[in-house]
């Protein structure tokens, strides 16, 4: 297909800016603190140079062969890469190289060989630890009972820049349910402050949800469909 996507994306992005907006007056909150990450997976890079050329600048990606290929096409732009995928143990060296942030470690074998593989030209890599908040087998993610030791030790690797939380909570349509799943990312966060690790990030919402994530205190929407449109069938 050769047809511009980029009005239509204007018009989503517009839309997603007015939600984000009347969230952030409900809650009280600034928008300012409230950065955009467009979750581009499954989409071809002319999609993202569309989104960057209405001024986006962070995407994320899920699949680390897919995020390389776009990151190639577009070395031109000024973008910021974060990956918000499984992470396979023997795969994160490009994720050390060639990422600005790392969403989704869980465990400490992976954070430990990012921490060895960061390359020391290029400013400590900025992670969460993903919560597994529902004990869902199929997701990844830390269990909350482990999460103090893991972040911890993760604090503790200099090449690291432990930021936050990221949660991938079950979907729900119930607002409050949403808003339940993310007040206790939002707990797991000030418990570890309370410890004294200086986090200040909670990677939360997505395009179902940000208005709940927004006011338990995100500061990182993932946001795919509501900016890109409905991903391919069959693609996750
Ligand atoms: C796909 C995905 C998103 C975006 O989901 P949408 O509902 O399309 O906004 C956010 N976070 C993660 C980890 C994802 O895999």
């Amino acid at each position: 297909m050769n047809h511009n996507p980029q009005p239509l994306l204007a018009e989503r992005l517009a839309a997603l800016r007015r939600r984000i907006g009347a969230a952030a007056a409900g809650a009280g909150r600034d928008p300012a603190g409230i950065h955009l990450l467009a979750v581009s997976k499954t989409q071809p890079a002319a999609a993202l140079r569309a989104a960057a050329a209405l001024g986006l600048r962070d995407f994320g990606e899920n699949y680390l062969q897919e995020a390389l290929a776009k990151q190639a096409e577009l070395q031109d732009l000024p973008l910021a890469w974060h990956f918000i995928g499984r992470i396979q143990r023997n795969k994160t060296r490009p994720l050390a190289e060639r990422f600005q942030w790392v969403h989704s470690v869980d465990r400490l074998a992976v954070a430990e060989r990012l921490n060895a593989q960061r390359p020391p030209a290029l400013p400590p890599l900025d992670v969460c630890l993903q919560v597994n908040l529902g004990g869902e087998a199929t997701k990844g993610g830390v269990p909350p009972a482990r999460l103090p030791e893991l972040a911890r030790a993760c604090a503790a690797l200099p090449r690291l820049r432990l930021r936050g939380l990221m949660a991938l909570p079950r979907p729900t349509p119930d607002p409050r349910a949403q808003r339940a799943q993310y007040a206790e990312l939002r707990r797991l966060r000030e418990a570890l402050c309370s410890e004294g690790l200086e986090l200040d990030t909670l990677s939360m919402g997505m395009s179902a949800d940000l208005e709940a994530a927004i006011y338990e205190g995100a500061t990182w929407l993932r946001i795919g469909t509501a900016l890109f449109g409905a991903r391919r069938k069959g693609t996750v």
